[in-house]
């Protein structure tokens, strides 16, 4: 057969030679050892932890080699493509800091773009072009239906499904079969004709798995769809190539379509990138193991992460803490030191199924937000309001300086030891709520209706508020004694029979009284901060009917 003349039929007129492309794309000048890694996210909607481990990943060995991270969009299956959702994708990746050198709405070299793939499809097309005219790719007329009854028919034979081998039924059409299917105008796809025979295994050296076995892919796949967009198995191997990646670090399950992207940079003359597919992301669920779940688990997505107003930092440390096995160490020795002095390395990745808890996440959270100043705690928070928060909450930014005391207090940051209260953004938006006004209370008194008033009203008989915290105490103290309750924690310790409580539950009245909560920051403190007004306000509420007037 000529399959020249075939390829110029199907995709007639000038297509570059390919060595245009090598020209174009040369590769690139970069110091020995320097990885070219890549992010390559189809535009789904849907990005998740996941793409982040690998990100991270990715990006980690592209600097520390002195190399290069990019990023491409996936998105040639117009199917799958959702509005909105290349933008999502890059937000996402911004909101945790992934430092990009070049790509899609990167704005750094662009001379290896396109970084969209559907604005490549000419590249695509020349180098399908090249395949047929070389008998290694041919067209296939088989309709939905067709392919639907082999399917069946190989199942019913138990028999691996696809289209090969045998199966492969335009593979062996004739030169006369395949003009006339083409005078008749029917649609067609171009598939690789695939060389590999399942029965052998393959070895292969995987960057973080080690050496592995796979079966060779004899599936003759679709390179070109019947629109002569290509699929993203043939526009990948393309790109990883022409963009000059050199080590693809991503998701363990793309290791099932391994077998076909070898054969594709063989057949199309490439030479093959490194390869290292990570581990899962697994969870805890009862007493077993699996694997994160898109519609069981929220936490997922990244979407949760920037809702919930994650430090994006305490995410990073919790990926790297998972990524490197050491990481956990070395970042205790040096909490100080910039997250890219850790020599990441890839073969210090987990070959199997990485735990992720949220708990863990939590404490690295409140431990990262903790070492905020107040200054830049009230950044954070504001960032996050913008997006996610309440009319209400937007107004807790109105007074800086008040903002700026609560935070101060509620981080400990003016004493020795700093408060771990805040794990997210929403979580301290609820926690410093009380600042802003009091709603219902939200933890119950513990001494009767009676004691509870009589607590508040002597307080307020002697509250001052010009009184230091010393003083401040003192009455809290007294008042304590006038009412039966031991003044001194000592005392109340040493024979707690002989007293209804100690000052500790006198404070826990006023404490629920000023903020309804059992508790909080020092109560003097919030007190201050309330201003004497507004905490009389607030104990007065408090008072049953018959005693507030
Ligand atoms: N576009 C693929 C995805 O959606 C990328 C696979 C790869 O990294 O090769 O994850």
């Amino acid at each position: 057969m000529d399959y020249r003349k075939l390829a110029e039929r199907l995709l007639p007129g000038q297509y570059p030679e390919l060595s245009y492309f090598e020209e174009k794309y040369p590769p690139r000048e970069l110091p020995k050892g320097a990885e070219v890694t890549r992010l390559a996210p189809s535009p789904t909607g849907f990005i998740h932890l996941g793409n982040l481990f690998a990100a991270i990943a990715n990006e980690r060995t592209a600097h520390t080699s002195g190399g290069i991270l990019y990023l491409r969009i996936e998105d040639t299956d117009a199917k799958r493509k959702v509005d909105g959702a290349v933008e999502a994708v890059i937000r996402a990746l911004r909101y945790f800091d992934i430092a990009f050198d070049e790509g899609a709405e990167i704005g750094g070299d662009n001379s290896y773009g396109p970084w969209y793939q559907r604005e490549r499809a000419e590249i695509y097309r020349a180098y399908a072009k090249d395949l047929i005219g070389r008998g290694l790719a041919y067209p296939c007329f088989c309709t939905e239906e067709e392919l639907a009854a082999l399917r069946e028919r190989q199942t019913a034979e138990k028999k691996i499904t696809g289209y090969y081998g045998e199966y492969a039924r335009c593979r062996f059409l004739s030169e006369e079969e395949i003009y006339a299917a083409l005078d008749a105008g029917k649609p067609y796809v171009i598939r690789l004709r695939s060389g590999g025979n399942a029965e052998h295994k393959l070895s292969f050296h995987d960057e973080i798995k080690g050496d592995i076995t796979v079966t060779e892919n004899d599936q003759d796949i679709v390179i070109l769809k019947s629109d002569g967009i290509p699929t993203y198995h043939f526009a990948h191997a393309i790109d990883d190539h022409l963009m000059r990646t050199t080590l693809v670090i991503r998701g363990e399950e793309w290791l099932a379509s391994l077998p076909i992207h070898l054969e594709l940079f063989d057949v199309l003359g490439f030479r093959r990138p490194k390869y290292g597919h990570n581990c899962s992301l697994q969870k805890m669920d009862g007493g077993t193991r699996r694997k994160l779940s898109k519609r069981k688990d929220p936490e997922l997505s990244l979407e949760f992460y920037r809702k919930e107003g994650y430090f994006p930092r305490a995410v990073k440390v919790y990926m790297l803490t998972l990524l490197n096995s050491d990481f956990e160490e070395w970042y205790q020795r040096f909490p100080d030191q910039p997250l890219e002095t850790f020599r990441f390395q890839v073969r210090k990745m987990g070959k199997s199924g990485a735990l992720f808890d949220l708990d863990k996440l939590n404490d690295i959270s409140a431990n990262e937000l903790s070492r905020l100043s107040a200054e830049e705690m009230a950044e954070f928070l504001r960032a996050w309001t913008e997006e996610y928060g309440t009319e209400a909450q937007k107004k807790y930014f109105s007074d800086r300086e008040y903002l700026l005391k609560v935070l101060g207090l509620c981080m400990g940051v003016a004493g020795k030891k700093r408060r771990k209260d805040f794990i997210t953004a929403s979580q301290a938006m609820d926690k410093i709520a009380y600042f802003f006004g009091k709603g219902k209370n939200t933890d119950a008194y513990r001494v009767s209706e009676q004691t509870k008033n009589q607590i508040i009203s002597s307080f307020l008989a002697r509250y001052d508020g010009t009184d230091d915290a010393q003083i401040w105490f003192g009455k809290v103290k007294v008042l304590a004694g006038e009412l039966g309750f031991a003044a001194e924690m000592k005392e109340y310790k040493a024979a707690p029979e002989k007293y209804p409580g100690s000052v500790a539950d006198i404070a826990e009245v006023l404490r629920i009284a000023a903020t309804g909560y059992a508790n909080t920051p020092d109560l003097w403190s919030i007190m201050q901060i309330l201003g004497e007004e507004e905490t009389r306000q607030r104990l007065q509420a408090e008072l049953g009917e018959e005693d507030a007037k």
